[in-house]
């Protein structure tokens, strides 16, 4: 099959919404990563997306809406819920809900709950209205691969695979939405994201973050899989270690390997001379460029030599996150 990279025109919309009625599966822009979206009620097309990128079949995918969505359709609303969806949306928070069982049991891998999200892109948000029916749609990459943030990252994955990818340009935000649990008293967040524990709960007064106990089944099974991982070869180090970093380097040099850093702005100017990925200074930089740059390495660099940015908190949470499993470290 061929795939059309179109801009959002009507006529790619009113295209897209006949893929949609077909059961096909249709990628598109948003605000943080493209989409890989499907019918949220149409099971085949649902199991479709998990085939598409060889997704594990116990993990969840979110449902995309317009703003003027009814969600009362398909979850129930808990109180406080009300006040976060009118800060926030439209935007990067994904809040999960008890589901009402509107879509196929196959969107939430059984469980009773549903996650649902409102994206701001204008190309997302022009595709919800047109087909006005809830898109299940996972971030459109191959499973384990890095997301993608710009079409041609998922034309990468999966040209010749599907019919059509709506082109809204580079996804801004850059990494995935933040994942927030809204079936207790309290919020939790499942998934760090630009939507952080600071902002919600200066908005309902308090949010908690999960962590996955050893032994525990996960609240969000996502969090449980290998991520977001280049396809070269990597290796990491600590602010503090950049001289065994630099020795790494030269290691790679040596065997006539092509090593790159992958670094925050001011660990870049100290190795200049070097070849460098400069992730940007501030935590909302590194973010809109983690994904292009491990998707730049995987095709320059023998070995990606990540070095792990200082600042904590806030959005460099859900970067750090993200960072940390495209090199196969885990969080403490
Ligand atoms: P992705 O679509 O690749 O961005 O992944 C979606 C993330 O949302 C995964 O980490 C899922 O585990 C999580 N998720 C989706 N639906 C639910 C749900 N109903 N309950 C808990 N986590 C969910
Ligand atoms: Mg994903």
């Amino acid at each position: 099959m061929k795939t059309l990279v179109l801009p959002p025109s009507a006529d790619t919309l009113e295209y897209a919404k006949e893929l949609i009625k077909a059961g096909e599966v249709v990628a598109f822009h948003t605000e943080t990563v493209y989409g890989l979206g499907a019918d949220a009620r149409n099971d085949a097309a649902v199991r479709k997306i998990f085939a598409l990128k060889g997704r594990p079949a116990d993990n969840p995918l979110i449902s995309h809406v317009h703003s003027g969505y009814d969600i009362s359709v398909l979850v129930e609303t808990p109180p406080y819920t009300e006040a976060l969806r009118r800060a926030f949306l439209p935007g990067p928070l994904t809040m999960v809900y008890p589901s009402k069982g509107k879509v196929s049991p196959a969107v939430s891998c059984g469980l009773p709950t549903l996650s649902v999200r409102v994206p701001s892109s204008p190309t997302a948000q022009a595709f919800l209205r047109a087909v006005d029916v809830p898109i299940a749609a996972p971030s459109a990459n191959r499973s384990k691969h890095v997301s993608p943030v710009t079409a041609q990252h998922v034309l990468d994955d999966f040209e010749g695979d599907i019919p059509l990818i709506i082109d809204g340009g580079a996804s801004q935000g850059g990494i995935e939405s933040t994942v927030l649990d809204c079936t207790g008293e309290v919020p939790q967040i499942l998934r760090a994201g630009l939507v952080t524990r600071e902002m919600i709960a200066s908005v309902v007064g308090a949010c908690g973050i999960y962590h996955m106990r050893a032994g525990e089944k996960p609240k969000s099974p996502g969090m449980a899989y290998k991520h977001y991982a280049p396809g070269c070869r990597t290796a990491f180090f600590s602010a503090d270690n950049t001289e065994e970093a630099v020795r790494c380097y030269g290691r790679e040099k040596g065997a006539n390997g092509r090593p790159y850093f992958l670094a925050e702005h001011a660990v870049c100017e100290r190795l200049s001379g070097y070849d460098c990925f400069d992730l940007g200074a501030s935590p909302e930089e590194m973010a809109a460029n983690l994904y292009a740059l491990l998707r730049e390495g995987e095709r320059k660099a023998t070995l990606l030599i990540g070095i792990e940015p200082r600042c904590r908190g806030g959005v460099m949470d859900g970067v750090r996150n993200r960072l940390l499993r495209a090199f196969g470290q885990s969080e403490n």
